[in-house]
This record gives C-alpha cells, sequence and structure tokens, in this order.
C-alpha cells in the first residue's frame, strides 16, 4: 500500500499534479476554458497535418521497395491500398486545415489513426496468401510494425485520459487481434509483440499527459491576471476574437462592458498600492459574481475591465450594469462605495464588423461617461444610467 501510494506522489510530481483539480483535468476536457481547448484543438489538427502529408508521400512511395524486393502479384494488390490509404490521409490533411475544433481534432486524429491498422489488417490478410522466404519476409514483417509506428504517434498529440483510452483500446484490440497465436508455439513470440504493445502504450499515454498538463499550466500562467484571477489582456484579445467571430456566425448578439474604476489613483495615493491592489481584486470579484457563467472578465489595463456577455442584447446589457451598480464593486479602503465610469456596445445595434472596433467604441462611451460625472454607464443609444446612492463628480 505505501509503495503505490510512493508511485502515485512520484507519478503525480512527474506530471506536475499538486491538486484535485489538475488531477480532474487531466481525465476530461469538462473542465477546460474555451482558450485552452481551441488551443489543444489547433495544436493537434496541424499535427495530423504534418502526419498526413508526410504519410501520403511515404505510403504510396515505399511500393518502389515492394517492387523490388516482393512478388509481382503482392506488389498489384498491396500498391491498389496504398494509393488508397494515401488518397485518405490527403483527405485528412485537407481537414485539418479548417477552423480548430475540438470534435473535429478528434474524429480527425481518430481517422488518422484507423487508416494505418485497416492497411495493415489487408495487407497482412494479402501477405499471408503467398508463400515468401528470404528478404521478401523481411520486408513483408516490417508491416507488422505499422501499428506500432501510429502508437508511437500518440505521444504527440495532447490528450486526456479518456481521449487517450478511446483511442488505445482499439488499437490494443488489432494489436491483440494480428499477433493472436495460431499454435503453440507461436505463443512467446505473441506475448513478446503484445507486451511491446503495451509499454509503448504506457509511454504514449505519459507523454500525452504530460504534454496536456504542460499546456494547461502554461496557459493558466498566461491567461489569468495574478492579482485579480480575471482574463488577462492577451487570453481577452483571443476569447473578444473567439466570440465576435461566433457571433457574427451565429447572427446573434454580442454585448461588451468598458470598465474604468473612477478616481482609483487616489486610494494608491492616500492609502497605499497594496490598498489598491485589494480595491482591485475584490472590485474584480464582484464583476465576476455579477455574470453568468459563459461572460468572461477580463483585466484590460491597470484599473480598466472588459465584460463579454455572448448572446446578450443591448437592453440584456444594461441589465447587467445595473445589476453590478446595485450589488456594488466593493468599498474603498474609506469606506466609500467603488464606482466604475461603463461604456456599452452591441454587434449589431452599433454595425460592427470587428472586435477592435467594439472595444474602442465601448471605450469612447466610457470616456463620455467619464466626463459626463462618472459613477454612470453610456448604452448603445447613449442613454446614461447613474449609480444609485452615490454622488456624482466632474
Ligand atoms: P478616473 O476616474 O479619471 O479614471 O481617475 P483615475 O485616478 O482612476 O485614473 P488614472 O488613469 O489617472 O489612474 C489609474 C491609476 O491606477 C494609476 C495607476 O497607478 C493605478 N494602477 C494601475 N494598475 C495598478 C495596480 O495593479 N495596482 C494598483 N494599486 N494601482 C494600479
Ligand atoms: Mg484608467
Ligand atoms: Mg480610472
Amino acid at each position: 500500500m505505501n509503495y503505490l501510494v510512493k508511485m502515485y506522489v512520484t507519478l503525480s510530481e512527474s506530471l506536475g499534479i499538486y491538486t484535485v483539480d489538475q488531477l480532474y483535468e487531466l481525465f476530461t476536457n469538462r473542465h477546460h476554458s474555451m482558450p485552452i481547448t481551441r488551443h489543444r484543438s489547433a495544436i493537434m489538427q496541424s499535427r495530423v497535418f504534418f502526419f498526413c502529408v508526410v504519410f501520403a508521400v511515404i505510403v504510396p512511395t515505399w511500393s518502389v521497395i515492394d517492387l523490388l524486393f516482393l512478388p509481382n502479384g503482392l506488389w498489384g494488390e498491396l500498391l491498389f491500398i496504398r494509393l488508397l490509404s494515401a488518397a485518405a490521409f490527403a483527405l485528412i490533411a485537407w481537414q485539418a486545415r479548417r477552423e480548430p475544433d475540438l470534435k473535429r481534432a478528434r474524429l480527425l486524429l481518430a481517422g488518422m489513426l484507423a487508416v494505418t491498422p485497416l492497411f495493415y489488417l489487408v495487407s497482412d490478410h494479402w501477405i499471408h496468401a503467398y508463400e515468401l522466404n528470404g528478404t521478401e519476409l523481411v520486408v513483408a514483417e516490417l508491416y507488422a510494425l505499422l501499428p506500432f509506428v501510429m502508437v508511437a504517434g500518440l505521444t504527440l498529440f495532447p490528450l486526456t485520459l479518456v481521449e487517450f483510452l478511446v483511442y488505445a483500446i482499439p488499437m490494443l484490440l488489432v494489436a491483440v487481434l494480428t499477433a493472436y497465436p495460431e499454435s503453440n508455439g507461436e505463443i512467446p513470440q505473441a506475448v513478446s509483440t503484445i507486451w511491446l504493445f503495451v509499454l509503448i502504450l504506457g509511454v504514449a499515454l505519459f507523454a500525452s499527459l504530460s504534454q496536456l498538463r504542460y499546456m494547461l499550466s502554461q496557459a493558466s500562467h498566461a491567461s489569468y491576471d495574478v492579482l485579480t484571477g480575471v482574463l488577462t489582456r492577451r487570453a481577452g484579445i483571443e476569447m473578444l476574437d473567439l466570440q465576435f467571430r461566433l457571433a457574427m456566425m451565429t447572427e446573434r448578439p454580442l454585448s461588451i462592458l468598458y470598465f474604468d474604476l473612477d478616481n482609483f489613483k487616489a486610494i494608491n495615493d492616500t492609502f497605499g498600492h497594496e490598498a489598491g491592489d485589494g480595491v482591485l481584486k475584490s472590485s474584480a470579484e464582484k464583476m465576476c459574481k455579477a455574470v453568468r457563467k459563459g461572460d468572461s472578465v477580463i483585466r484590460w489595463g491597470g484599473e480598466e475591465f472588459i465584460v463579454i456577455l455572448p448572446t446578450a442584447d443591448p437592453n440584456e446589457a444594461n441589465d447587467v450594469v445595473a445589476r453590478i451598480m446595485n450589488v456594488g464593486l466593493g468599498l474603498r479602503p474609506d469606506g466609500d462605495p467603488v464606482t466604475a465610469s461603463i461604456g456599452l456596445a452591441e454587434i449589431q445595434a452599433d454595425t460592427i464588423k470587428d472586435w477592435k472596433t467594439m472595444v474602442e467604441l465601448a471605450d469612447h462611451r466610457m470616456y463620455t461617461a467619464k466626463t459626463n460625472g462618472r459613477a454612470r454607464s453610456i448604452g448603445v443609444g447613449g442613454e446614461p444610467l447613474l449609480w444609485a446612492g452615490v454622488s456624482q463628480s466632474q
């Protein structure tokens, strides 16, 4: 038991797992954020593309070797399935150039992994129909290595445990099926082949999970602001770009709110930088609590935040602003409520063509709110919404 615990600790340390959440993230993608999933899909698709292009060239080219060393009839049969596989690889490569999407990336990877075992199964059947000897046998034996090449290829993909098993179990079945001994004498050979396959699977699993772990930790460092825990500007830009394109594609509304905390410098000047940090932290927390699960809060810079509200029209965006004004953004060190000047923008009402224009417009309205007396928002139609119960200053 002690030994098992030690093994678990060593394994989790080498994979960089320190919390239950980190462990869960390696099991399934259910808690991965949208930018991470997108990034992972992009990586998977670009690697599928690379592999498939290489295989689409190598697989038919190998026919030259077949022609030199294998009987003529067999060469012709193999050439036929080689061309078929090359076409399948080319088709998958072509599809892998499309927009990154997890479902697509998974399907393309499955397709890529399936072509070679299918090729192997058919070629194995044909090769067995011939009496081979000497060099012919050596070349034919190379075919038995194909499933190993594919399973080793899995090491290149950042996969969750569930994904890995979905790919690995059918491959293992193929390996067992083809290595299955037909006589007692073949048993040692079969056992060693399957054992080698399982070992490579183990290494591939470790490689896949550690890539995923590395990607998750890199992403969380780059994506989340250390002080407030909301998205950084960099991750926020990715999210804005993604949500904007989604809204354009689906022709659904998309609103953003541009926040700039009022008279924030005075907090730093009077109570010190740390007090300022505390206010930033609690304001960000309040914003996160006031929005829905699919909404995103971004620290755009200093004491400025952007909130993305997918599918929210200008009225709904105003409702969110009213809710935030109601709950408040916390208190300043002197006990006064923290307020902000807020500018709204909405993709359809403002007929916006790109996310940058949308941010500029919301920033511009925020500036109007600032110059009109702070502690207010300026909506899409220019309508102001005042922060109830606080005095507006010029
Ligand atoms: P206004 O109402 O016009 O927006 O006034 P303001 O004082 O909020 O505006 P200004 O842009 O002059 O001040 C922003 C201040 O925010 C200046 C900067 O020192 C402070 N700040 C930026 N980032 C941080 C941070 O991470 N921590 C702290 N404590 N202060 C920060
Ligand atoms: Mg500012
Ligand atoms: Mg400010």
